[in-house]
């Protein structure tokens, strides 16, 4: 299966067209999360208040769960412009330079993927962000000097799959830390009536219930659910997304009851039928289910983590026995209890 046909994948591209217009504008249309938008709001309040930029931010959680889009609405509450890239386009200092002195003041700079980052530019970033200044250096050899570049005070906001990622005299520079967790079906329910309604997309409650139980805890493959599932209503049922629709479209995509696909369950499988249950490394995952191992720690594993199928142990990942429930594999061995290590 190619990364495009596969709905829970990493992939942000697809439909950029409608992911701007369903992405909500402000922090009060973005649903969940409440406690970090507690927090980014007295943030906002109080620098509003003081009259100076917002202090760097660092948003770290699964793909898709909402952290570019906090980024553009904190830009739009401010009332200020954002610049956007990621990790891997910023290729040398001279890149990340050009970008620093074209913004103005109290201006947002988003990086995803922060944690890809090169060495050297990750360097040249640390003196931006605590002194706002850039230090250069000129010429060569012997003569080589430094000189230090003022630049406008602005606000760095950096997004990661995982905070551990990033190296520690990074994260130390960002003022908040905040953690996106996974969605609770009620308010994926509620994401995908209010993206339905954007679109033009005529679903019963019952629909964007079924949807919002098969989405993985994730706004971007419910949203990706729903575009699939009205094509399927739109060829097959009038256009109209009802509980038998949203049931029958998905179960044609091979997702399950629980939003798992068919790679879960292959990791799942490849655990239990070779190895039996585990513990078994990453990395002999990844190898034996043909898969990188960053796409299973990054994309499947959380979720399997969050459901109770999965646990991740010093010696490797076991599957539990909700996971052979699930499957309906017989369990043949004692289950590995990660308690009996420590
Ligand atoms: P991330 O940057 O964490 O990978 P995005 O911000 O790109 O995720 O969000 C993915 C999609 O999900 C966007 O199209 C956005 O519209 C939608 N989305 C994310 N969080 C929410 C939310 N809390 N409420 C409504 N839609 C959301």
């Amino acid at each position: 299966m190619t990364e495009e046909e596969r709905i829970v994948s990493l992939d942000k591209r697809e439909n950029d067209l409608d992911t701007n217009s369903i992405r909500p504008k402000k922090l009060d249309s973005f649903i969940g999360q409440e406690k970090l938008k507690d927090n980014l709001k007295i943030a906002m309040q109080a620098t509003r208040k003081r009259g100076e930029p917002l202090e760097h931010f660092l948003f770290y959680g699964p793909p898709g769960l909402g952290k570019t889009t906090l980024a553009h609405i904190i830009a739009a509450e401010m009332g200020v412009q954002i610049k956007i890239t990621s990790g891997p386009a910023i290729e040398r200092p001279g890149d990340l330079a050009a970008i620093l002195t074209n913004l103005k003041e109290f201006d947002i700079f988003f990086i995803d993927e922060i944690h890809r980052l090169n060495k050297i530019v990750e360097e040249v970033l640390y003196p931006a962000m605590e002194d706002f200044a850039l230090d250069i250096v000129i010429g060569k050899g012997p003569s080589a000097r430094s000189i230090r570049l003022d630049l406008p005070k602005f606000t760095l906001i950096g997004a990661t799959t995982r905070a551990g990622l990033l190296s520690s005299p990074l994260r130390d520079r960002f003022g908040m830390i905040g953690r996106l967790e996974f969605y609770r079906p009620v308010e994926l329910e509620k994401i995908i009536t209010r993206a339905a309604k954007v679109l033009n997309i005529q679903i019963k409650d019952e629909g964007a219930r079924e949807i919002a139980r098969r989405a993985r805890g994730t706004p971007r493959i419910a949203n990706r659910m729903l575009r699939r599932v009205r094509d399927f209503a739109q060829v097959k049922a009038a256009g109209i997304i009802t509980l038998e629709v949203a049931h029958e479209a998905l179960n044609n995509l091979g997702i399950d009851s629980l939003g798992l696909d068919n790679t879960d369950r292959k990791v799942l499988k490849t655990i239990i039928e070779k190895y039996e249950g585990g513990p078994v490394g990453i990395e002999t995952i990844a190898a034996s289910t043909a898969e990188e191992a960053d796409t299973i720690e990054d994309i499947y594993e959380p979720y399997l983590m969050q459901i109770g199928f999965l646990q991740r142990t010093p010696r490797g990942r076991v599957a539990t026995a909700l996971a052979y429930e699930h499957l309906g594999i017989n369990i043949k061995k004692e289950p590995f209890v990660a308690e009996k290590l420590f």
